[in-house]
C-alpha cells in the first residue's frame, strides 16, 4: 500500500467495540486487569494508552521503522532521546541547527556531561577531524532551518555505521511522506509533530521512530521513565492532521516553489536557500533522498532596513514563530528561533539580520505573492522617504 493510503487510514478501521472510523479517545489513566498476572496490554497511561498506540504504530510504519513513541512536544522527544548518552558521550550535531535543540545540548545537556561539537554534517573530513574515542552518535538536520543545507543521508549514515556510531535525523521539516531517514541507513528519526505531521497550528508533539529490537526496547524504557508523553486528545488531534499530510506537502511544496522562483528575480532580494531551486547547492543530493521539497525556505534582503517594514506590513502572511502549519508565517530567525545561538555560529551559517524565514501555507498563491509584494512596495516607500 502507498504511503498516502496509510496516512488517510491512520486509526481506521481498528476500533474492534463499535467500528467507529476514526479511533476514538480514550480518555484513562488506568486498566482494569482481567486477573493476577494478566493484562489487557494497557496498565497504566504513561507506558502504554490505547489512542497513543494507535498513532505510534503508524508513525512507525510511515517510518519504515520498528517502534515509535509520542512525546509531549520535539523537545521532550529530544530529551528523550539524549537520556539514551551517559556522562563522558560526545556528539557530532549538524551546525545550523534547531535553536532550542542547541540550548537543550549546551544549557543542560552539557551538565550532565554529554558534549556536542557542531559541524556542517555534509562535510565527512570536518566530521572526522572531530571524532572523539567517546563520540557516540551523530545529530542530523536535514534540510537544515533556516538555510536549508543538505546532507546526503546515505553517505553520512554509512561513514557513522562503519565508525559504530548511530546516526539520529530529525525529520521535521521533510515527513515521512517526503524522505525516509531509516531506509536510507539511520537508526533514530525524532519529529517535531508540531509542524507539518500536525500541520494547522494547534497540536503541541513530537515522536522517536526507532530502528533495531533493543534500541526499541531501550526507548521505550527512556519515554516511560522520564514520562514527557503525549496526552490521548493530542494523540487523536496530531492523527487527524496526519491523515492530509499527503496534500497538504504538495501543495505547500507547489507554492513554495512558485514564491521562492518569484523572490529570486525580485530586486529587493540578495538570495533564495530552498532546495527546489537548480542553483540550490544541496538541489541533486535532495532529489536523490527525497520525493520533493518541504515548504519552508529563506531568502535574504540586499539591505537590512527592509526587515521591520516588510514584517508590519504582511497582511495575509502572520509575522509568528512556528512552521509547517496550513496557515502562512514569516519568522525572523536572528530574533526568534535561533537567539539562542551565538552570534560568531550564527553568522557563520548565515542566520544574519538580512535573513527571513517563510513557512509557506496551503492559501492560494497568488494570494500570498500579492501581499509580498504590497509589503516589498510598501517597505522600498519607507527607505525612500527616510
Ligand atoms: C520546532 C522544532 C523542534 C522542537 O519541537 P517542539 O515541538 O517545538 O518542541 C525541533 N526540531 C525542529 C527542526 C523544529 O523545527
Amino acid at each position: 500500500m502507498k504511503i498516502e493510503s496509510h496516512l488517510a487510514q491512520i486509526g481506521s478501521v481498528q476500533e474492534p467495540v463499535t467500528g467507529a472510523v476514526s479511533f476514538p479517545v480514550y480518555q484513562a489513566t488506568a486498566f482494569r486487569h482481567p486477573k493476577l498476572g494478566q493484562s489487557t496490554g494497557f496498565d497504566y497511561a504513561r507506558t502504554k494508552s490505547p489512542t497513543r498506540a494507535v498513532l505510534e504504530e503508524a508513525a512507525a510504519k510511515l517510518e519504515s521503522g520498528d517502534a515509535g513513541f509520542a512525546c509531549s512536544s520535539g523537545m521532550a522527544a529530544l530529551q528523550t532521546i539524549f537520556a539514551y548518552f551517559s556522562q563522558g558521550d560526545h556528539l557530532i550535531v549538524s551546525l545550523d541547527l534547531y535553536g532550542g535543540t542547541y540550548r537543550l545540548l549546551e544549557r543542560i545537556m552539557s551538565r550532565f556531561g554529554v558534549t556536542a561539537s557542531y559541524v556542517d554534517t555534509n562535510d565527512i573530513d570536518g566530521m572526522s577531524s572531530l571524532l572523539q574515542p567517546n563520540t557516540k552518535a551523530v545529530l542530523i538536520e536535514t534540510p537544515t532551518n533556516p538555510l536549508m543545507m543538505i546532507t546526503d543521508l546515505e553517505r553520512v549514515c554509512s561513514w557513522a555505521k562503519s565508525r559504530g556510531l548511530l546516526t539520529i535525523v530529525d525529520n521535521t521539516l521533510l515527513t515521512p511522506y517526503l524522505q525516509r531517514p531509516i531506509e536510507l541507513g539511520a537508526d533514530i528519526v525524532i519529529h517535531s509533530a508540531t509542524k507539518y505531521l500536525g500541520g494547522h497550528n494547534d497540536v503541541l508533539a513530537g515522536l522517536i521512530i526507532t530502528k533495531g529490537e533493543e534500541l526499541s526496547k531501550e526507548m521505550a524504557i527512556l519515554h516511560n521513565s522520564i514520562g514527557a508523553v503525549l496526552g490521548p486528545q493530542d494523540s487523536w488531534l496530531l492523527m487527524r492532521g496526519m491523515k492530509t499530510l499527503a496534500l497538504r506537502m504538495e501543495r505547500h511544496q507547489y507554492n513554495a516553489t512558485k514564491i521562492a522562483e518569484y523572490l529570486l528575480e525580485h530586486p529587493a532580494i540578495d538570495d533564495v536557500y530552498y532546495p527546489a531551486l537548480p542553483h540550490h547547492p544541496g538541489h541533486d543530493v535532495q532529489n536523490k533522498q527525497s520525493s520533493g521539497n518541504t515548504g519552508i525556505f529563506s531568502f535574504r534582503l540586499k539591505d537590512a532596513r527592509y526587515i521591520e517594514p516588510i514584517l508590519r506590513h504582511i497582511k495575509l502572511i502572520a509575522f509568528a514563530e512556528s512552521l509547517g502549519g496550513v496557515e502562512s508565517l514569516m519568522t525572523y530567525p536572528a530574533v526568534q528561533t535561533h537567539a539562542d545561538i551565538p552570534e560568531e555560529i550564527r553568522k557563520a551559517v548565515g542566520v544574519d539580520d538580512r535573513l527571513l524565514r517563510f513557512s509557506v501555507g496551503i492559501e492560494h498563491v497568488d494570494d500570498l505573492i500579492e501581499d509580498l509584494e504590497q509589503a516589498l512596495r510598501e517597505a522600498k516607500q519607507e527607505i525612500e522617504e527616510q
